[in-house]
């Protein structure tokens, strides 16, 4: 098994041949690191490697890390280089009675994908005087049981997300379905790429709409060439 800092660097090749072969800035993509199927140990060794954001898809487990990894950076001495700020990502699907825990953590919400989560998100957050950002998910592959707003609708839940107190929202995430299928994948991608563009093109959006959450293990390089300015990855650094 390779260490985890070598899985790093080869990933990080590989997304900068995929940024070469598109004309894309490596520095405009964001790598958060999904912890779920990492030990504590192993999210330490990442962030003395020096990545700054980490990712859940489940609250109680996002606060579980949060609350481990807060431990150990208060543990070191002061004189020693504090890690960075971390930016803790929720990106699985949200229950409306774990939005209130959550807030205080979340630095970027990936999956509102219905007005009512939205409005518990913004109403929660006036009470607790934060301003989250937010990601629309959308369901570019049509798969029926798959969270994430359908394309068609993902316009008009913009707009009226727009409206609420309390809330930014700052893009959209996509997850493509799980296959080989490298056409699917990637039309899965172009999909919330020309969503994304249209959103902002038509004013729906404010200037602060820039992110485009969409990439795992299997399929980050698609990703990358298509636009994604986030990749989710998890299996790709800590699966054995
Ligand atoms: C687990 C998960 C990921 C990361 O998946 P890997 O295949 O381990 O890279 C990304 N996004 C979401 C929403 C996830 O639940």
């Amino acid at each position: 098994m390779a260490k985890i800092s070598e899985r790093i660097k080869r990933l990080e090749g590989a997304i900068n041949s995929a940024c070469v072969r598109v004309g894309r800035d490596p520095g405009e993509i964001k790598l958060v690191v999904v912890t779920k199927s990492a030990t504590v140990e192993e999210v330490k060794e990442v962030i003395h490697l020096g990545f700054t954001d980490f990712g859940e898809n489940r609250v109680q487990q996002l606060k579980k890390v949060y609350t481990q990894v807060d431990n150990f950076s208060n543990e070191r001495d002061s004189d020693s280089a504090e890690p960075g700020k971390i930016n803790w990502h929720m990106i699985g699907h949200l229950q409306r009675n774990k939005v209130r825990q959550l807030l205080p953590i979340a630095s970027l919400i990936h999956s509102v994908d219905t007005l009512r989560l939205a409005e518990e998100i913004s109403a929660s957050a006036t009470k607790q005087k934060l301003c989250p950002k937010v990601l629309l998910q959308v369901n570019t592959s049509n798969e029926p049981k798959k969270y994430g707003v359908p394309v068609g609708a993902a316009t008009h839940l913009a707009e009226q997300i727009e409206t609420l107190p309390n809330l930014k929202l700052v893009g959209l995430m996509t997850m493509a379905p799980f296959t080989h299928n490298k056409d699917m994948v990637r039309s899965c991608f172009v999909r919330a790429r020309e969503l994304f563009v249209e959103m902002r093109g038509e004013k729906i959006v404010g200037p602060h709409f820039t992110e485009l959450s969409m990439g795992m293990s299997s399929d980050y390089e698609v990703a990358v060439e298509e636009g994604a300015t986030i990749l989710r990855i998890g299996s790709a650094i800590f699966a054995g």
